[in-house]
């Protein structure tokens, strides 16, 4: 039966991830939500907040599991025996990024699929980087993120600040 991997930064979770983690839930037996340790970007959270806010978000969905993992994302996904990997689209460039990614995994490993869910109507604009850099200017964020990443946030720029 189908296990899917639905891979990200995650840097914060917000309520864009969790819908397509929702969608992905109802459509796959067992899905893994995993978390990047190290994307080539500056992070906010350590991956352990990451990985404790996620699971926090999707505690409602029971066959979805939340785990860190390095190197490859094919590579971790052999090794969970998942044979599709989903992928969130909101607009044209995340199309063009994945679709370089899709190539190139295919032929890194040619048994696993990729799904793309497209975003739902209202999420097409929110992205973890943008609330950052909202949040950092004293803009609400609380609309788009679950309550306690909100308050993560909050509390990460004021800790900043001192
Ligand atoms: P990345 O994996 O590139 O570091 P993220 O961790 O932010 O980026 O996102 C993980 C996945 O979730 C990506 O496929 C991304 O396109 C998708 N995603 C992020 N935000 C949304 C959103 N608002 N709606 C739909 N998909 C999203």
């Amino acid at each position: 039966m189908p296990v899917a991997v639905y891979p990200g930064s995650f840097d914060p979770v917000t309520k864009g991830h969790v819908d397509i983690a929702e969608r992905a839930a109802a459509l796959f037996d067992k899905l893994i939500v995993a978390v990047y340790v190290s994307p080539p970007k500056r992070l906010m959270f350590s991956v352990e907040e990451r990985v404790a806010l996620l699971k926090e978000a999707l505690s409602h969905l029971p066959n979805v599991r939340v785990e860190a993992f390095a190197g490859l994302t094919v590579d971790y996904a052999k090794k969970v025996k998942a044979n599709v990997l989903v992928r969130g689209l909101r607009m044209s460039s995340d199309f063009e990024r994945e679709f370089e990614m899709a190539q190139m995994n295919k032929r890194l490993a040619p048994d696993i699929e990729l799904v793309c869910l497209m975003t739902r109507s209202g999420y097409e604009f929110v992205s973890s980087s943008l609330l950052k850099e909202i949040c950092e200017l004293g803009g609400c964020i609380d609309e788009f993120v679950p309550e306690d990443v909100a308050v993560a946030m909050k509390e990460k720029f004021s800790q900043n600040k001192r």
